[in-house]
C-alpha cells in the first residue's frame, strides 16, 4: 500500500509508513459484543440468566453434600416459573437440573428417614 502523505510504498498491513512515520491503519476496533447473546459467554458469566436458575443449579450441585435437596427442588420450580414469566431470561438447563437433582435428593432423604 502507498502512504497517503508521502506516497512511499509500504508493506501491505504496515502499521506506520516506513518513510514518514504516518500511521497507515488504526488498530482494529472490535465491535462491542452483546455478551448476553453469546452462548460461550453465558457459560462463564451469569448474564441474562435467571438468578433463581443459578440458585437452583448450585443447590442441586450441593444437594448430595449438605442435603439441601428440597431447597434445590423448590428453587428449581421457582426458577422455571421465573423463566416462564421472563422469556428473555436464560437458565432452563440449571433450573431443570436443580429441580431434578432436588427431586432425587428429596426422594433419597425421605427414603433414608422413612425406611427403617
Ligand atoms: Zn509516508
Amino acid at each position: 500500500m502507498f502512504c497517503p502523505k508521502c506516497g512511499a510504498s509500504n508493506q501491505d498491513g504496515a502499521y506506520t509508513c516506513l518513510k514518514c512515520g504516518r500511521v497507515l491503519r488504526t488498530k482494529i476496533v472490535t465491535r462491542d459484543r452483546n455478551y448476553a447473546d453469546d452462548p460461550s459467554m453465558r457459560m462463564i458469566m451469569p448474564v441474562g440468566r435467571s438468578g433463581w436458575a443459578i440458585a437452583a443449579g448450585y443447590a442441586g450441585l450441593f444437594a448430595f453434600l449438605i442435603a439441601p435437596a428440597p431447597i434445590a427442588l423448590i428453587l428449581g420450580i421457582v426458577a422455571m416459573f421465573d423463566l416462564k414469566r421472563n422469556p428473555e431470561k436464560h437458565g432452563w438447563g440449571r433450573a431443570i437440573f436443580g429441580a431434578l437433582i432436588g427431586l432425587l435428593g428429596t426422594g433419597l432423604l425421605l427414603a433414608v428417614f422413612l425406611i427403617p
